[in-house]
């Protein structure tokens, strides 16, 4: 089934870019989708029309058969869509644990830290165990790695209901090893019916991993096709 169907996006930015002259991305359920396009391409502009950070200047947007009407990433949200950054905004001197449960609020968080977060936390191992997400819940954010603070993100969007979960670039800071275990994970996720958008530049990554792969050229949609059959193994 089609979970996702993004038809003729075009964006304008104030200052006259054309960062989106006609993209159009179906992604399918339960698969992974890889967009690719050198930098400047109309990657990161198109994830933000889906994710309400910047509204589209024409174009449609269907997403579980609904039109797509968004305020902001907080809809995104609870639309049940999770976006993975290179960029991490966690707090260095809280858990593993804590930083997913503060979610985007950390000041109130904090507050409500003194709250028993037991049932939480044991829902954090759990997720930590069947994704193979292998990072400490107990470690403090500062002492882990960038790979570490990366399976964090994923289990902060999983935390919160995700379930089409879009990782921005995501082997670009792992080392080979956290590659393979980066995909292992994903592979867990899509097993269990998530879909995954997954933005890279390495063609090796789209061959090994994906589904289906939309090139994306100078703002438009240059070509999109089935790499491999969801759940070859079945
Ligand atoms: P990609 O993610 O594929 O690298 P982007 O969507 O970031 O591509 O950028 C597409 C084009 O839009 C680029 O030329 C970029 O410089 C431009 N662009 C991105 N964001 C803005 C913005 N906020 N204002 C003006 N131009 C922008
Ligand atoms: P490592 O511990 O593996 O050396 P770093 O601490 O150098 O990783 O982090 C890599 C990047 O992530 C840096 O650009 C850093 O600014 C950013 N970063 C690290 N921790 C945080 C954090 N808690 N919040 C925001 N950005 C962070």
């Amino acid at each position: 089934a089609i979970l996702l169907e993004m038809k003729d996006i075009h964006k304008t930015y104030p200052n006259g870019t054309k960062a989106n002259r006609g993209v159009d991305l179906t992604v399918h359920e339960g698969e992974i989708h890889a967009l690719v396009g050198e930098n400047g391409a109309g990657k990161s502009t198109l994830m933000k029309i889906l994710f309400g950070l910047e509204a589209p200047t024409s174009g449609s947007i269907l997403y579980k058969g609904q039109p797509l009407r968004f305020q902001g990433p907080k809809d995104a949200i609870k639309q049940g869509m999770g976006m993975v950054h290179q960029h991490f905004m966690l707090v260095p001197s809280l858990t593993v644990s804590e930083n997913i449960v503060l979610g985007e609020e950390p000041v109130k968080g904090l507050f409500s830290l003194v709250r028993d977060r037991t049932k939480e936390f044991s829902e954090i191992e759990k997720l930590i165990e069947t994704f193979k997400l292998k990072v400490d819940p107990r470690a403090t954010v500062e002492t882990i790695s960038v790979g570490q603070k990366q399976r964090v993100e994923i289990i902060k969007v999983l935390y919160r209901g995700a379930r089409l979960i879009i990782l921005d670039e995501p082997t670009a800071v792992l080392t080979p090893q956290e590659t393979d275990e980066l995909f292992e994970s994903i592979q867990m996720l899509v097993r269990q019916g998530y879909t995954i958008i997954f933005i890279t530049h390495k063609l090796r990554e789209v061959m090994e991993i994906s589904n289906r792969v939309t090139v994306l050229k100078a703002g438009k949609t240059i070509t999109t096709m089935l790499t491999k059959d969801t759940n070859p193994e079945e």
